[in-house]
């Protein structure tokens, strides 16, 4: 498994006004739409292309198209969905599927509630999003039910990462055959006993769409 924080000032500048409380739903949609697009410049940089031949109005020259199949992306419902239009802005012809996951607040584990994916992902690389990589458990069963798919690449965007989360992607997935890559704007110090990442931005869903009564 790798591990990619995206090092740059304008990803750090965001991701500070977006964990900032005072910052309101539309401009937190904002920001992470735009955190996204950044994530996913970092996170599109394996994505498999086949060379092509063009003319360009001077000569003919060789470029590269991406390759077949297309990219898949999954966000996970709820939050991830506020993802999707920041990584589209920069895969605009990638497939997306849809992958429905639930945290029990108590145990902290993740079961399916709903999935709209190709019976077949043979051959593709997928992209989930998924706004906070808190225990880790959402991502491991993500990750697994696309490999059982036959996904045979997988990438995770998530705005933040937590040092648990990570230490249990390594235990879940260490029998994983597969590339598996997190890229993140940071790595945050800790969970804390709710299961939240420290220092944080809260609730992801919440912050992006309201509280839900
Ligand atoms: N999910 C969230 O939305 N926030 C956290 O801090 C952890 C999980």
């Amino acid at each position: 498994m790798r591990i990619h924080v995206a090092e740059h000032p304008l990803v750090a500048h965001k991701l500070t006004v977006l964990r900032t409380t005072e910052t309101d739903s539309p401009t937190f949609r904002r920001l992470a739409d735009e955190l996204v697009t950044l994530l996913a410049y970092e996170a599109t940089r394996d994505v498999r292309t086949a060379p092509i031949r063009i003319s360009t109005p001077v000569a003919a020259t060789d470029g590269v198209k991406l390759a077949a199949p297309k990219p898949l992306v999954v966000p996970i419902l709820r939050a991830g969905l506020g993802m999707l239009e920041g990584m589209l802005r920069l895969l605009p012809t990638a497939e997306v599927g849809f992958l429905g996951m639930i945290r029990d607040e108590h145990t902290l584990l993740a079961s399916t509630y709903a999935e709209r994916l190709p019976d077949d992902l043979s051959g593709r690389q997928c992209y989930v999003l998924d706004p906070m990589l808190a225990t880790g458990g959402t991502l491991a069963a993500a990750a697994r039910f696309l490999v059982d798919r036959g996904a045979d690449d997988i990438t995770a965007i998530c705005l933040l990462a937590a040092p648990e989360g990570m230490v249990l992607l390594e235990r879940e997935l260490a029998d994983f055959a597969r590339p598996f890559t997190v890229v993140t704007a940071a790595l945050d110090e800790r969970l804390d006993e709710r299961g939240y990442i420290v220092p944080g931005l809260g609730d992801a869903g919440d912050r992006l769409y309201g509280v839900v009564g």
